[in-house]
């Protein structure tokens, strides 16, 4: 019998679940730790509550944890309840699957003001995750900056459009829904720091934005280059700057009571205000084999609101080599160390689709099995030493069981027009659990 322990229950850690399972048949028992008492990490805290069809991918996770070899063990927070290395003494093989769930700093003066807001906090605040539930981001102003040009920065636009009709079907948070009622923004801009040919904006998400009922995208025709420079790009990013050509031939009507207005080659400088976010200092940028350059030229652009989305990091581990200009753990093809490995967003760097890190989790079970003689069994422990290690130390773990407990309450909970009413506390959910 083989012990595997996988750090993180998001996309990551359930593809590699699935993956050493199949590798392994009934040779292996995985364990799938994770912080919160509740499953899914990216899936139920990053992806919008507006694409539920996105996060519909969870039911194939919930096959795996099904499966008889794995076990979902929640409520354990690896690096306070149990570390890295001890984890190492009682499993074959651990695996970081944590993602990259912290906010790259933006690096200019002024991103300590209030008002000023990381994509991960924002994010996590409307899908109602713990660490966030009281953000209370400053929605009293007009003017909202949303920082970068990649399909994070789209959602934090989109959310801060849509009206309350526009959220049916959506499993936004309460809090944040009243919220955004109340919210009085009604111009949002996209600062990116180079072209239309530069975003990584895909094109079904980026064509949502011409299907507001409350919000109009602008952008400014003299910012592109020539039509015929389009054919050059690849068809993914020729769809989406055919979207930004056709908001541009419309744009603006002012028919729409809110403006998304994409500002291109435009790089912030610093973020100013009397004790809060007031206006960003911008620098026109001009491009220089593909890399913004500052022209000097410089504008005050009104901000009581900036989400910076310019990408994440994965958390530092004691003992765990990281490669910072990356945001991720330093690696080989997945493997860290002898008997460590990481996937997704861990291994990766904050890049690709849910579904790239199933050929990722794939990959990186091969190297698993790899790296043991066939059929050869090990003389580790794996879980009945970790519950008796997390018993002495008093941790209380979640099971996949007790998930599916708090799962029922949260539909039960759930607005008319909502699948779900997700509890956005520790306590709410151990509530449910009676622990
Ligand atoms: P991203 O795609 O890497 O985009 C980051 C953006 O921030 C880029 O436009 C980048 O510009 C800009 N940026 C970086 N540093 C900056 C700085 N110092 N100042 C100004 N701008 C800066 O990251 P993301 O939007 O966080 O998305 C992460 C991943 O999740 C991506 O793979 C994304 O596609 C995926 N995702 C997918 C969906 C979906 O499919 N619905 C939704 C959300 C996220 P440069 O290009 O100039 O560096």
């Amino acid at each position: 019998m083989r012990h595997f322990v996988i750090i993180g229950s998001g996309p990551a850690g359930f593809y590699t679940a699935e993956a050493l399972a199949k590798s392994f048949g009934g040779a292996a028992r995985i364990d799938i730790i994770d912080k919160l008492p509740v499953p899914y990490g990216l899936i139920r805290f990053g992806v919008a509550p507006d694409h539920q069809s996105i996060k519909a991918v969870a039911k194939r996770y919930d096959k795996v944890a099904d499966d008889p070899q794995v076990r979902f063990v929640g409520n354990v927070s690896v690096g306070e309840a149990v570390s890295v290395d001890e984890l190492r003494g009682l499993y074959d093989a651990v695996i970081l699957a944590t993602g990259a769930p912290h906010d790259r700093a933006l690096g200019i003066p002024g991103e300590d003001l209030p008002g000023v807001i990381g994509s991960a906090a924002f994010v996590g605040w409307y899908n109602g995750h713990p660490d966030f539930a009281d953000l209370d981001p400053p929605l009293d102003g007009r003017h909202a900056v949303v920082i970068g040009n990649g399909n994070v920065a789209l959602d934090v636009a989109r959310i801060l459009s849509k009206t309350r009709a526009e959220f049916a079907g959506s499993d936004i948070v309460g809090h944040a829904i009243d919220a955004l009622d109340r919210s009085r923004i009604e111009k949002i801009a996209f600062l990116g720091r180079r072209g239309p040919h530069q975003i990584a904006m895909t094109p079904k998400e980026l064509g949502e934005l011409g299907h507001l009922a409350a919000a109009e995208p602008c952008v400014d025709p003299t910012d592109f280059p020539s039509l015929a420079e389009d054919e050059a790009l690849d068809p993914g990013l020729r769809k989406s700057v055919a979207h930004l050509r056709a908001f541009a031939a419309l744009s603006p009507t002012g028919d729409k009571p809110k403006a998304i207005i994409f500002d291109f080659f435009a790089k912030p400088l610093r973020i100013e205000g009397e004790g809060r976010a007031e206006r960003v200092i911008v620098e026109r940028t001009r491009l220089d084999g593909g890399r913004a350059v500052g022209t000097g030229e410089t504008y005050a652009m009104p901000a009581d609101l900036v989400v910076s989305c310019i990408g994440y990091s994965s958390p530092h581990i004691d003992g765990v080599p990281f490669d910072e200009a990356g945001g991720k753990y330093r690696n080989d093809h997945g493997q860290i160390d002898d008997g460590l490995y990481c996937v997704g967003w861990a291994r990766r760097g904050p890049s690709g689709t849910i579904g790239t890190n199933r050929p990722d989790g794939y990959e990186v079970a091969e190297q698993v099995a790899g790296a043991m003689l066939p059929g050869s069994d090990g003389c580790k422990s794996g879980g009945e030493a970790l519950d008796a290690l997390l018993g002495q130390r008093g941790v209380k773990s979640t099971s996949f069981a007790e998930w599916r407990r708090i799962e029922a309450a949260e539909t039960a909970a759930a607005r008319p027009d909502s699948p779900r009413e997700k509890y956005v506390r520790h306590h709410d959910w151990l509530k449910v659990l009676g622990h």
